[in-house]
């Protein structure tokens, strides 16, 4: 073992023990953790709010999915140029980023002279460095997703639950914190709490956008519609009541038809359990004719709409046939993690800081390489497949991360304990000899 792999192990020995310290942040996020990931099973074979449960429902599309991504991955430049024409033509700039860092670069130029934005659904952003690179620059970012704002309120820095980021808060820490904050007594309930956000946040939301940031659930290459689905009404009014939204996406955010990025948003909200009560289909600026038919742009919404589409590391993924290849089909769902064995024992410890499990560590692979991989955790995934199984699109996590440990051993990386299960097959045929 290299001494650059006894350093890495001696990390995750250390978060490993820090996750099993009673009072660590690590402990609380991992007990709230597993018993989220029990819930989010149970509810796939429950009928919810659909007269199908969730797991019905991926079945029924799955083939379609399937087809639908290897599709795009097949033929990923046609249907990008095709998005950025129609796109163009319906008066949203496109900026085509090859790297991530000239996807910063348009971002600031975009920004003005801007030092504030409002945003939500950050995991794209954050896959592309803006969140960091704004940081550095000394802008402010204002969340809005509620469970967020908590995060950002806590100065909560580790990776959490991706649909409801502060469900790990209880409701007597939020309105503690709240007092200590803004000076506000309130009952520890999380209707009140809400409440005291919706008569404060929202009017601000209302007043005081002038940029904002969004990522996509989906977007259409038919006819360029990028969709949004969302429960709280915040991406709502980040899209409507704003100057300038900007939509910062990976290129692999782009799927073939409007049907397939509804579908997708669609399935996402389903494969999560939760609801969507919002899903946007926008398309454009906001604009009128009704002055004498002359067109005009801006009207209550957004006067612009500017999508950065970002390439970075997909096509080389492609065209030289990398790992992480299959990656480029996954849609971001994120609930292999509520399967996945490794997610479940070690909660936000098997992660990354583009957030929990496998996929994390997988961006954090493409960006920082395998030492960083291994100190997210690689070699805690058991090679279950339980990602695979689950996967709408039968994406197979699980060989990823089989190819990354083997680039890690191969570099000197592999735990003790592992190598010497390994050298007793290989003498005796047998691991527990
Ligand atoms: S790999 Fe995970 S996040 Fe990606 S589509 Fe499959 S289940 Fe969803
Ligand atoms: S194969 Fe690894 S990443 Fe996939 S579910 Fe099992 S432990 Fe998790």
């Amino acid at each position: 073992m290299s001494e650059k792999g006894k350093e890495l192990y001696e990390k995750v020995k250390k978060n490993i023990n820090t996750l099993q310290t009673d009072g660590t942040l690590e402990k609380k996020f991992g007990d709230f953790w597993k018993f989220a990931c029990t819930i989010k099973t149970r509810q796939h074979d429950m009928r919810y709010l659909y007269e199908d449960t969730s797991r019905e429902f991926v079945e029924r599309y799955r083939e379609r999915l399937i087809k639908m991504r290897e599709e795009f991955v097949e033929n990923m430049q046609d249907y990008v140029k095709r998005c950025i024409d129609i796109m163009t033509k319906n008066n949203m700039k496109v900026l085509y980023a090859k790297t991530n860092e000239e996807a910063q670069q348009f971002f600031m130029e975009e920004l003005g002279g801007s030092k504030v934005i409002y945003k939500s659904k950050s995991v794209e952003a954050k896959d592309i460095g803006i969140i960091d690179f704004l940081e550095k620059n000394d802008i402010e970012i204002k969340e809005t997703d509620l469970g967020d704002v908590l995060v950002q309120l806590f100065d909560y820095k580790l990776p959490s639950f991706q649909v409801g980021p502060g469900a790990h808060f209880t409701e007597k820490e939020i309105a503690d914190k709240l007092k200590e904050v803004y000076g506000v007594e309130l009952e520890p309930k999380a209707k009140d709490i809400v409440e005291y956000f919706r008569k404060t946040y929202r009017i601000e939301l209302l007043n005081k956008i002038k940029i904002s940031l969004t990522s996509a659930n989906a977007i259409s290459a038919e006819d360029g519609t990028i969709v949004l689905g969302e429960n709280e009404g915040n991406i709502s009014l980040l899209t409507r009541a704003t100057e300038k939204h900007i939509v910062v996406c990976g290129i692999t955010k782009i799927v073939p038809t409007l049907l397939d990025a509804v579908l997708v948003t669609k399935l996402q909200s389903r494969i999560n359990n939760v609801s969507f009560n919002y899903i946007s289909l926008i398309s454009g600026p906001s604009n009128t004719s009704d002055i004498q038919g002359t067109s005009v742009q801006g009207m209550y919404g957004a006067k612009e709409v500017v999508v950065i589409l970002v390439d970075d590391w997909r096509t080389k993924a492609l065209e030289e046939n990398l790992l992480f290849k299959e990656f480029l089909k996954c849609i971001g769902c994120r609930t292999c993690n509520y399967v996945c064995t490794a997610s479940r024992a070690f909660g936000n410890i098997y992660a990354s800081k583009y957030g929990l499990g496998s996929t994390a560590i997988i961006r954090d692979y493409i960006h920082n390489g395998i030492e960083s991989a291994v100190a997210d955790g690689l070699y805690l995934c058991t090679n279950c497949e339980n990602c695979y199984h689950w996967c709408p699109i039968s994406l197979n996590l699980g060989e990823i991360m089989k190819s990354m440990k083997k680039e890690a051993t191969e570099k000197g990386f592999c735990p003790p304990p592992l190598k010497e299960y390994q050298d007793k097959i290989l003498k005796e045929k047998n691991p527990f000899k």
